[in-house]
């Protein structure tokens, strides 16, 4: 007996497809195989969203096609534009979900900040998306397809094609990327394919809090990015108070994982280190770091804490930030500071909630900790 016809929700989504898999997809509908690569690349190079706009494929092809895959899209539900010229963009998923995606220009080059997950399980006690909790992964079509939006908005800013273009990629949004590995693996792939929107892995960057066994398989993998991890603290006790992860794979297991990651020629891994007042910016601290990370290939990049309600830490002084930086300098490690970005449109790193004027639109699920309750801030032995 023959399977029966798909539904409209069985057919697969071109922008969750590999262009291997796209071609053989024509292939079972009775198509050649270039008939879903025309199709593949209108929808992963030029940002279709609808078979109509696919001018190079007859109509009765298009019907064909049509009929055993569909084309997703994000819908852009709000634009929010910072003082600084940063852009955050809030997308609807097919099925209702709110995730958020931040454009950062800099001087000629535009940065895209990309989320993973609608929420995100990892607790890490400074970050705004972590009190949303974890709803779903994105799948791959919906990663690549915050680059395809924001790619039009730009160019419908733009009519005459010669202005901003997104330079880089950084998975850094909503969501841990290595808790949702194989579609961050997938999106990859189609992002960086040559017919598509042909990005450079070295210009793309993924960042994770610091999940240990993943980090070994992302090292083996042919397409690698640049790796960020999420540092933030000195020594185990501190980190275990504001990232939860800690307990699981602490400092000792997670620089062994990066030391062992396979680094091309003059690429370095990125730790990023929050600075939070009186819990991890202290000169003690700045020295704890620079022991700790002697040796690595890397650079540091502190960002002082972006307030936000769902988080009692502060921002440390800027004498204290300063300082902070000198002493790692002076021990010997490259540190560069992070101008807050967007912080007026809570699009700035950690602020990422689905707020909008200041409100938020989702409910959280996790507690917040009022300020007047935080935790003692653990101090640096
Ligand atoms: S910092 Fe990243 S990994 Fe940690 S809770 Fe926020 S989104 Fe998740």
């Amino acid at each position: 007996m023959s399977a029966p016809p798909p539904t409209l929700d069985d057919r697969p989504d071109l922008r969750a497809l590999t262009l291997d898999e796209a071609q053989a997809v024509a292939v079972t509908l009775g198509l050649p195989r270039f008939r879903g690569e025309q199709a593949w690349r209108w929808v992963h190079g030029k940002g279709a969203t609808s078979w109509d706009e696919m001018s190079n494929i007859g109509p009765a092809v298009r019907d064909r096609l049509a009929a055993g895959i569909r084309i997703g899209t994000l819908v852009v539900a709000e634009v929010q534009r910072s003082r600084d010229g940063t852009i955050k963009l809030r997308f609807t998923t097919r099925d209702g979900f709110a995730i958020e995606s931040v454009l950062i220009p800099d001087g000629d080059k535009t940065t895209q900040c990309i989320s993973s997950q609608v929420g995100c399980a990892v607790d890490c006690q400074f970050c705004a998306t972590a009190k949303l909790g974890l709803t779903r992964n994105l799948d791959p079509g919906e990663i690549a397809d915050q680059v395809y939006r924001a790619k039009a908005l730009l160019a419908a800013e733009d009519p005459g094609g010669s202005g901003r273009r997104i330079t880089n990629l950084v998975y850094m949004g909503m969501g841990e990327p290595l808790h949702n590995y194989d579609n961050v693996m997938r999106s990859l792939r189609i992002l960086t394919h040559d017919l598509g929107a042909g990005l450079s892995q070295r210009r793309i960057t993924v960042s994770t809090a610091g999940l240990v066994p993943r980090l070994e398989k992302l090292g083996a993998e042919d397409v690698r990015p640049n790796l960020a991890v999420s540092l933030n603290a000195s020594n185990d006790r501190v980190r275990d108070a504001i990232m939860p992860i800690n307990k699981k794979w602490n400092i000792g297991k997670l620089l062994a994982a990066i030391r062992a990651y396979p680094l091309e020629h003059r690429r370095r891994v990125t730790f990023e280190y929050v600075l939070l007042a009186d819990v991890n910016d202290s000169l003690a601290a700045a020295g704890e770091l620079a022991q700790l990370l002697r040796g690595h290939r890397c650079k540091v990049n502190l960002i002082p804490f972006n307030p936000h309600p769902e988080a009692a830490y502060r921002r440390p002084s800027s004498e204290a930030i300063e300082a902070f930086q000198s002493e790692c300098k002076r021990l010997g490690l490259p540190t560069y500071l992070r101008t807050p970005r967007g912080d007026d449109i809570d699009a700035a790193c950690g602020q990422l909630a689905n707020r909008s004027n200041g409100e938020l639109l989702v409910p959280l699920r996790r507690k917040h900790v009022a300020a007047s309750s935080a935790p003692p801030a653990p101090d640096v032995e």
